[in-house]
């Protein structure tokens, strides 16, 4: 069931003038790929609705922003950058803003009535609405639709590709998640665990072959839980990864996120037997002390989460691991630090991303633990952390030196415009003398050097 609530209080708050660009659409977006995956979806519903999705935001009549709620500070940029677009009404007095994603229900009270920012709130399953809602909004009212869904995927739509290179794409297979790991804002914002059609993601990863592309992530919050009946047969993960695998040998799939609890020994076997399937696993495993993981509520320990990385390696030889790190978690002790750093240095991560704690609201740890840990501590940890990644990682990319990779490019190299840059299976990224293959197209390169960040190589 789903409702759509007009806020019609104050409804002739200012009359929205109709201006010759009412409807080109900016969209804003923070936070993780599933946001830039849902702009995607929201610019495609809207362009169905005789919207123009505009790249200049001095052109727009109408500006979206797709929001994250992960961290305080991604809140706080988004507050400064609605003040911004507010300014633009002097010249443009037509001009609606709306704030979409994680933030709009918990803020939507706080930045549209009080600060007076927003002609119009959706949170994330109530893109199909936004038609209606800036209808109503365009007539001077203001609109509000945060109800989460228990079975909206936007199964049947197809996003219209923003800042693409035409060679890479987002598939989202599945929304929300309820793991509701202790400092995670996610289920609250993104409500019940759903997996979208199987045949529908099969279908989307064709149409982008066909156009060129030649490699997907598929996205969800936790890819591993992802289920879809059929008839009397339940299509599993493992069994959709064969399935996209199968569209095109040229097509690589890469996905995102795993979690330690549930990548299973079939789908590390699904993917150890196809060359297209990518050789890279993200599995955040957060801290490496049991009394951290227990209190972040992560459902397994370090024993658990080393027994996975040991079976990733046997049964998938030179696949590269990354990894999310949280410093500084509630009542982390100098010993539960140091159990992620020596775990760090057990696993050998290939990459990993790094942050400090931050409270977030109506989560499990802002309800029951207390964020205890002072500033200049969980930044001497996180910096400690940094540091020790970057050695890995240096040392994990000078590996390779030597090695030949099959890449495919993916455009010219910020460096050198005689440079194209790609990435291997591994996900790892090599920069080259530019060759006759162009984007989209796969060459081989023997790796010459490495910096932490990137191989350096020449076409075979
Ligand atoms: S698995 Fe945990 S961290 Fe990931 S989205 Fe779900 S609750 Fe958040």
């Amino acid at each position: 069931m789903h409702f759509i609530l007009w806020l019609n209080g104050h409804q002739t708050r200012r009359q929205n003038t109709p201006v010759e660009n009412s409807k080109n659409i900016y969209i804003e977006t923070y936070g993780c790929q599933m946001n830039f995956s849902d702009s995607e979806i929201v610019a495609s519903i809207l362009k169905e609705n005789g919207y123009t999705y505009t790249e200049d935001v001095l052109s727009a009549g109408i500006i979206l922003v797709n929001t994250c709620s992960i961290r305080e500070n991604a809140e706080e940029r988004v507050r400064k950058r609605l003040h911004y677009f507010k300014s633009l009404r002097k010249r443009n007095p037509g001009l609606l803003i709306g704030l979409l994603g994680c933030m709009a229900d918990r803020t939507k009270t706080a930045l549209m009535e009080e600060e007076q920012l927003l002609d119009l709130v959706a949170g994330p399953d109530s893109y199909r609405h936004l038609p209606q809602l800036l209808e109503q909004v365009g007539t001077g009212r203001r609109a509000i639709d945060t109800i989460l869904s228990v079975d909206e995927t936007y199964a049947d739509i197809t996003p219209v590709r923003l800042d693409s290179n035409g060679v890479s794409a987002f598939i989202s297979i599945m929304r929300g998640c309820e793991n509701y790991c202790s400092y995670c804002v996610v289920p609250s914002t993104r409500g019940r665990e759903r997996s979208r059609d199987a045949a529908s993601i099969v279908r989307e990863t064709r149409d982008l072959f066909e156009k060129g592309y030649r490699e997907v992530t598929l996205l969800g919050q936790n890819v591993n839980s992802y289920s879809w009946k059929t008839g009397d047969r339940i299509i599993t993960f493992a069994d959709l990864l064969g399935q996209v695998a199968g569209v095109n040998p040229l097509m690589r799939i890469r996905f995102a996120t795993s979690h330690p609890k549930d990548i299973s020994d079939d789908l590390l076997r699904t993917i150890a037997a196809s060359h297209n399937l990518c050789k890279a696993i993200h599995l955040p495993v957060q801290s490496g002390s049991n009394h951290m993981l227990g209190l972040m509520n992560r459902k397994y320990t370090r024993e658990d989460y080393q027994e996975r990385i040991e079976t990733i390696r046997k049964i998938i030889p030179g696949c590269s691991v990354s990894t999310d790190i949280i410093a500084g978690f509630c009542d982390e002790t100098e010993e539960d630090h140091l159990d992620t750093l020596s775990l760090m240095n057990q696993v050998g991560y290939d990459a990993a991303f790094m942050f400090k704690y931050s409270e977030r609201p109506q989560t499990l740890a802002a309800d029951t633990l207390t964020d205890n840990i002072p500033e200049e501590i969980k930044d001497r940890r996180l910096r400690e952390i940094i540091d020790l990644q970057q050695q890995l990682s240096l040392a994990s990319n000078q590996k390779e030196v030597g090695k030949t990779f099959e890449i495919l490019v993916e455009g010219k190299s910020k460096r050198s415009e005689n440079q194209y840059f790609g990435r291997n299976s591994q996900n790892k990224v090599a920069v080259f003398t530019k060759t006759q293959s162009g984007p989209g197209e796969y060459v081989m390169v023997k790796i010459t050097g490495a910096t932490s960040a990137t191989l350096l190589g020449e076409v075979v």
